[in-house]
């Protein structure tokens, strides 16, 4: 849309208010509105000032004047407002050097894409993110929850995390079994349906719902796979939705990757391709129908994995769920059809349109424009080195011994482990200068400070269960 079209849109449609959204660094939406008279045409080049000193990981209190400058192309009406509210997706600019800002993942994700095509590798990366998530009781109607959800079990020692109902309601999905059973056992399956269809309303295209494996709560929605910068946008709005249609029904959804302890966590295995015009070039004739580029873009996703985590799997809690025995990859291997490899190459079509390798490592606490974009440099720097995965491993990576495993690396063990390869590798992700070292040390520092050390600073629940009675 050009911003004329966009605001015979907004009138079209009634609205009264524009609603402006733009990310902080760990990639939480912020927003402010203004009413609908504020906006001309030339708001789309001249943008609107905020305080940029408030947002995570942004400007000192003394440079904190910041614009927000909204793309005229993310133009929707808010499914949730009760008063017609246009909402615009913003760039951030500088005010005194109209420069974007560095520390605007957007903006990494826009260079990330000019990027490829300046590589001339291909002119369009895709990216199809699964990311699933919990849907809980809302804690403000459940005051047994909120203790609970810092109480362990005194006799298993598991987490208590507040998802029983009671009196027990009965037909809930065993441990490990929620994929998939009908309703009554599947809770969801209504609200799930209405998240899609407020998702197509904001013009996503979704090609699946349902409840995935955790016990009672853990869902699954899978957006069709769209460009970089498209898909950081639409996660975004994913999200949201999610969010905004459980809180309408009283519940709240979690996107932490492991809350509740011996189920599986949530992932957000991430399918890409790279295609040049009309061509996948990642389809050939080599491995499970992989081209030698995308065997390469394998080489240098495993090679660079352990500092890419520090953006795909960004916190304490992530590394809960990468641990042997529920579907979370351990191992950095690829392999066909194997889900307890780091890259699988699906197999269900025989299409080369539809070849493509999923990256099963990330999980949906990350920032996904920073996420896809460090995934894009990591296959790329593989790509032009020619950096060469080595042997697939078709084999229930779970069950090997030691020995066996002893030449496949692993994926980071705590986020500390990912920061610090961080810190080591990152020259892969600031070619083109993609991602800058201001970001790179902001994003280490916020982590350390924010989350790292706080984690560890505080006693932790199961401490309780192991030593209190010492
Ligand atoms: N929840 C699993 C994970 O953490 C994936 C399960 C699945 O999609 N088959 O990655
Ligand atoms: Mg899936
Ligand atoms: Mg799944
Ligand atoms: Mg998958």
């Amino acid at each position: 849309m050009t911003p004329k079209e966009v605001l015979e849109f907004a009138k079209k449609n009634g609205a009264k208010m524009v609603d402006f959204k733009f990310l902080d660094l760990p990639g939480m939406w912020q927003h402010f509105s203004i009413p609908i008279e504020e906006l001309s045409e030339s708001s789309f080049e001249d943008g609107f000032g905020f305080d940029g000193s408030s947002i995570r990981g942004w400007q000192p209190i003394n440079a904190s004047d910041m614009l927000v400058v909204p793309d005229p192309n993310t133009a929707v009406m808010d499914p949730f407002t009760a008063v017609p509210t246009l909402s615009l997706i913003c760039n951030i600019v500088d005010p005194v050097t109209r420069e974007p800002y560095t520390r605007d993942p957007r903006y990494v994700a826009q260079k990330a894409e000019q990027y490829l095509k300046n590589t001339g590798i291909g002119d369009t990366a895709y990216f199809g993110p699964e990311a699933e998530f919990f849907i809980f009781d809302d804690i403000r109607y459940d005051s047994g929850a909120h203790f609970a959800f810092y109480s362990v079990d005194s006799v298993e020692g598991t987490w208590n995390t507040g998802r029983e109902e009671c009196p027990n309601q009965g037909y809930k999905p065993r441990h490990k079994e929620g994929y998939f059973p009908v309703p009554p056992s599947d809770k969801f399956q209504d609200m799930r349906t209405e998240m899609v269809l407020v998702m197509q309303q904001v013009g996503l295209q979704i090609e699946c719902q349902h409840h995935e494996v955790a016990t009672a709560g853990q869902a699954e929605i899978d957006m069709r796979f769209a460009p970089l910068v498209k898909m950081g946008d639409n996660l975004m709005w994913f999200k949201y939705i999610i969010k905004n249609v459980a809180y309408r029904h009283g519940k709240t959804v979690t996107f932490m990757p492991k809350p509740v302890f011996g189920d599986n966590g949530s992932g957000m295995h991430t399918h890409m391709s790279i295609w040049k015009g009309d061509t996948n070039v990642f389809a050939g004739d080599g491995y499970a129908g992989l081209s030698e580029t995308a065997l390469y873009a394998i080489g240098g996703i495993l090679a660079h994995c352990r500092a890419l985590c520090a953006f795909t799997n960004p916190t304490t809690n992530s590394y809960k769920r990468l641990v042997p025995g529920f579907e979370a990859p351990v191992n950095l291997a690829y392999s066909s059809r194997n889900r307890s490899a780091a890259v699988r190459i699906p197999m269900y079509s025989a299409s080369p349109k539809a070849k493509r390798i999923e990256f099963r490592t990330p999980d949906p606490s990350c920032n996904g424009y920073l996420a896809f974009s460090a995934m894009l440099m990591a296959a790329l720097d593989g790509i032009e080195n020619k950096i060469h995965p080595g042997e697939p491993l078709d084999k229930d990576i779970y069950s090997l011994s030691p020995e066996e495993l002893a030449n496949v690396p692993s994926a980071p063990g705590s986020l500390e482990e990912a920061i610090n390869a961080l810190e080591e590798d990152h020259d892969f992700l600031m070619k083109g200068g993609v991602f800058t070292e201001d970001l790179i040390e902001k994003w280490i520092e916020y982590k350390r400070e924010n989350e790292i050390n706080p984690v560890k600073l505080r006693p932790h629940p199961y401490e309780f269960f192991l030593y209190y009675d010492i």
